[in-house]
């Protein structure tokens, strides 16, 4: 199908459907099956033996599960994708699937926890290693590289909750410069509609789909987007550790992206708004936004994204507890530990993520007590102002 390049709203709709579908309905059927049967043994060798594509089992596939694959690539600009039952378990099996005792892996450090968690200990412990280097230092990254043993460069972008913004062309160039490295961008936070890493020359993108593919929060869902070669590797490999994705979630989710576009454009309107908005407020410390000229990686942003997403993050002015008051009297955020849906989530990372440290080690870290991150939904933008108004009076 013909659609404008710097469009995806057609593509959220249309794209990675078959036509016509089963029945003629409008809408994908729901292939709720474990296996798939065979005529007679000779289909089956005809399958074995590569004369017909079809599926065979429900590790290995699902018609359901494929359209929803077809839609994410066509909407990252990816040659394919694979999805898997959550976020983590399309980064753990895609990293399980490239990597090998010996190999060298460098990362920034704001990457997601689990993520961090997963590659410095459960990987440590088969003999990858892994350099973290801050965000935005590239040459710190550069120098991290260990040429022969080096095979993937990961970031996030943006990050949480600062939204720090990894720049694309950068992480390319250096990339070129050595053989066998690849770039494998989490691109949750940005979607789509927001950032097309493959358009850069990045090697693979990941998203958590629970949060804006899905949209709704009301499901757990992976994918990884890459050329045919290497998803094709990736999902082989899935059918081995088994993270797949069911067909109802994956109805679900095509059902969740066809309003992907519409979502996303409204809820990069309204944050600006609100980031604005708060960092003209007494009470407000920093705000932190890609979408504002005050924030380090604004330049990057603008360069490499089309809007700056749903999450704003801002320190308030006080302690612990004057900021809990403050998000105790929200009346519309819920709080709640992820984004992207239609519902607003707030939370203070101090009693969240980071509950199990102290103050000192949390501001180690770089994770404040008086920190915010304010995940906006879809609702309005002038009712959520004047929520966070009064809430911020309880400060
Ligand atoms: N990547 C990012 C940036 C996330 O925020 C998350 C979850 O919070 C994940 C990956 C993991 O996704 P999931 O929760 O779907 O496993």
């Amino acid at each position: 199908m013909e659609t404008d390049p710097d469009q995806r709203s057609t593509l959220a709709v249309h794209g990675g459907e078959p036509r016509p579908k089963a029945g003629d309905a409008i809408t994908n059927p729901i292939h709720n099956t474990a296996t798939y049967t065979f005529e007679d043994t000779a289909e089956l060798r005809d399958f074995f033996e590569g004369r017909n594509e079809r599926e065979e089992y429900g590790r290995y596939g699902n018609p359901t599960v494929s359209v929803a694959e077809d839609k994410i690539a066509e909407l990252d600009s990816a040659e394919a994708a694979a999805l898997f039952s959550s976020g983590m378990a399309a980064i753990t099996t895609t990293l399980l699937a490239m990597l090998k005792s010996g190999d060298h892996v460098v990362m920034t450090s704001d990457c997601y926890r689990r993520t961090r968690q997963f590659i410095g200990r459960s990987l440590g412990k088969f003999g990858v290693t892994a350099t973290l280097v801050e965000p935005g230092d590239y040459e710190a990254l550069e120098e991290a590289i260990e040429p022969g043993s080096t095979r993937l460069i990961l970031a996030e972008s943006p990050t949480n909750p600062y939204l720090y913004c990894a720049d694309l062309e950068k992480l390319v160039e250096i990339r070129d410069r050595y053989r066998g490295i690849k770039i494998m961008i989490d691109s949750t936070f940005a979607t789509p509609i927001n950032q097309r890493p493959i358009e850069f020359g990045i090697d693979l993108v990941v998203h958590s789909a629970t949060k804006y593919l899905g949209g709704h929060n009301d499901l757990l869902a992976g994918a990884v987007c890459g050329n045919a070669g290497i998803i094709q590797a990736i999902s082989e490999f899935r059918g081995v550790t088994g993270g797949v994705l069911d067909a109802h979630p994956a109805y679900m989710l095509i059902r969740g992206i066809k309003t992907l576009d519409l979502r996303v454009r409204k809820q990069n309107e309204v944050t600006l708004r609100v980031a604005r908005w708060l960092e003209e407020h007494p009470t407000v410390d920093t705000v932190y936004y890609p979408g504002l000229e005050s924030h380090p990686s604004h330049d990057v942003a603008r360069r490499q994204m089309s809007g700056y997403g749903g999450v704003v993050s801002f320190l308030v002015d006080g302690e612990l507890d004057d900021v809990s008051r403050f998000i105790d009297a929200c009346e519309i955020p819920q709080i709640g530990p992820s984004l992207g849906g239609v519902e607003s989530l707030i939370e203070q990372p101090a009693l969240m993520s980071y509950y199990e440290l102290t103050t000192e080690q949390r501001r180690d870290i770089g994770i404040y007590d008086n920190l915010v991150r304010f995940a906006i939904g879809i609702e309005d933008g002038d009712d959520i102002i004047a929520d966070l108004d009064q809430a911020l009076e309880q400060v």
